[in-house]
């Protein structure tokens, strides 16, 4: 019989389909003990925002609830990793340590330090393959190089074999007493401050809230994602990324759980929204990779050229940005709806990054970094991707030119103002034909529906019109430069 095994949890908290784990009860060890350990320091500027913060305390007490009524215990700690580990090889006797692969630089850095480190003191160490479906390093064009473009990178991985999905156990060895833990509360993830009521209210953190998700994803909107998905009102999209993001479920599960169900389901249609529904989990693959690659590309455009492009350095635009203040409907809309729920709709992410980098001409950076606190599914490699996609300096980004109108936005994909009147309620008795444009309404309509602009409702802060053409202007002058 072997020592006993530190399974060292990170962004992969669940027990189904988790190799690390799966490989520990079975390797012959005589114990098992799990452990997380919160070290956001060692993550630099993308420790995890306020929203992720709340999410992985209770993502972690789930986890925690899990483990204990399978007769285990989550071990939690706080400290530099490398030391934290030795404390716990030390108190346990443990002789190996095994973990899941992440991929983002200042991960990958600190995991090979600290792989090399316990490798030079004799223990067994192990990884595995869980968080994506295919590794950063597996898939690369017929030149050798990382793809930059989505469809041929999609193309040529797609119907590569996806491994069937692991079981959870049943039960697990028990840890011994003597090895202490911290309490989730001291880990100090919860704000002092309630503002985080609708957040709770909104989601279950937890490998059991994720598969629920998901079921309730195929029972309900799988049918019609392609239409829905871009119908901010509609819940018709999974709402799976801030569990991905943590691992509550790993793609491996997503796709085959699909097949199965579309196994039970059939029609063609039913098929090409499938087929969307696994592209955009594509997306996540493809973020991941160029994140791999490029590891510059959280602070760095990929395009260069956008180091040289005149942003306004707009602080107070910034600011009602923000605060859901600019007066356009939709963007306000998107940007309070990610206040109240740590979430926002992806056609809204659209709109407001790219109001805020071209209408406002505010540096891409500072969305970014407005998401990363405020998102509860904030992930470096999809923010980063999603960042550089919609201000036109990414991998397979939309031309600077494709400036979104937020206004038409609000036509096509809210054409009865339903999202907007739920999170603008100023607006809510304006009528359809105004909604997204209130500034354009005759004062007998905006009376009518008991609205003064400028005072109940802000006036728009930049006219769309012009904005977008000297945005067109600003990027002109670095074409020039190329
Ligand atoms: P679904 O439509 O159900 O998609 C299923 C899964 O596919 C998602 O959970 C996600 O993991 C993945 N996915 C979908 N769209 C994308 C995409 N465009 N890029 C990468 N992966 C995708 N996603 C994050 O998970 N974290 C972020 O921090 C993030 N920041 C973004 C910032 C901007 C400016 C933009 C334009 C997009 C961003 N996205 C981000 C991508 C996308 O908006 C979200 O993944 C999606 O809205 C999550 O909702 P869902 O789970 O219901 O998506």
């Amino acid at each position: 019989m072997k020592k006993r095994v530190i399974v060292w949890f990170r962004r992969d908290l669940r027990l189904a389909d988790n190799p690390a784990l799966t490989a520990a009860l079975g390797g012959g060890f005589d114990s098992i003990v799990p452990v997380f350990i919160h070290a956001p320091d060692e993550l630099g500027d993308w420790a995890p925002g306020g929203a992720q913060r709340v999410w992985l305390h209770f993502s972690l007490e789930a986890l925690a609830a899990q483990l204990d009524s399978l007769g285990s215990r989550l071990i939690v700690r706080t400290g530099p990793t490398q030391e934290t580990l030795d404390e716990l090889i030390e108190e346990s006797g443990a002789s190996a340590v095994y973990w899941n692969r992440l991929y983002d630089p200042l991960t990958i850095a600190r995991d090979k330090k600290i792989k090399k480190h316990l490798d030079d003191s004799g223990m067994e160490t192990a990884s595995f393959q869980s968080h994506l479906l295919y590794e950063p390093w597996t898939v690369e064009t017929k030149q050798g190089k990382p793809y930059k473009v989505f469809t041929p990178f999609w193309k040529s991985v797609r119907d590569r074999t996806i491994s069937a999905p692991l079981a959870a156990p049943n039960t697990m060895p028990q840890v011994w007493s003597r090895i202490g833990s911290r309490s989730l509360a001291s880990l100090d993830l919860l704000p002092r401050i309630d503002w985080d009521k609708e957040i709770r209210e909104a989601w279950t953190p937890g490998e059991d809230g994720a598969h629920d998700r998901l079921e309730q994803f195929l029972d309900d909107a799988i049918e019609n994602y392609d239409n829905d998905r871009d119908r901010p009102a509609r819940h018709g999209t999974s709402y799976l990324s801030p569990h991905l993001h943590c691992g509550e479920i790993g793609p491996r599960q997503i796709m085959h759980r699909l097949e199965e169900w579309l196994d039970e389901h059939s029609g063609k249609a039913l098929q090409d929204h499938a087929a969307s529904f696994r592209s955009e989990i594509g997306w996540r693959e493809f973020a991941h990779h160029v994140l791999y690659h490029f590891p510059d590309t959280p602070e760095k455009p990929l395009d260069e050229r956008f180091e040289a492009f005149p942003w306004s350095g707009d602080d107070e635009g910034l600011k009602r940005w923000q605060r859901g203040q600019t007066g356009i409907p939709m963007v306000d809309a998107g940007m309070r709806e990610l206040w109240a729920t740590g979430y926002m709709h992806n056609r809204l992410r659209m709109t407001v990054a790219s109001f805020l980098t071209k209408n406002l001409r505010v540096a891409w950076q500072h969305g970014e970094r407005w998401f990363w606190d405020t998102l509860v599914d904030a992930d470096l490699a999809n923010n980063t991707l999603g960042w550089q996609w919609a201000t036109g300096c990414g991998a397979d980004a939309a031309p600077f030119f494709r400036i979104f109108n937020p206004a038409r936005q609000g036509e096509r994909f809210d054409a009865d103002g339903e999202y907007v009147r739920r999170w603008v309620p100023e607006l809510a008795k304006l009528e359809n034909r105004h909604i997204h444009e209130p500034w354009k309404a005759p004062a007998k309509a905006l009376k009518a529906a008991s609205i003064r602009l400028g005072t109940d409702y802000p006036e728009p802060i930049v006219d769309l019109k012009a904005s977008r053409r000297e945005a067109l202007e600003a990027f002109d002058r670095i074409k020039k430069s190329d």
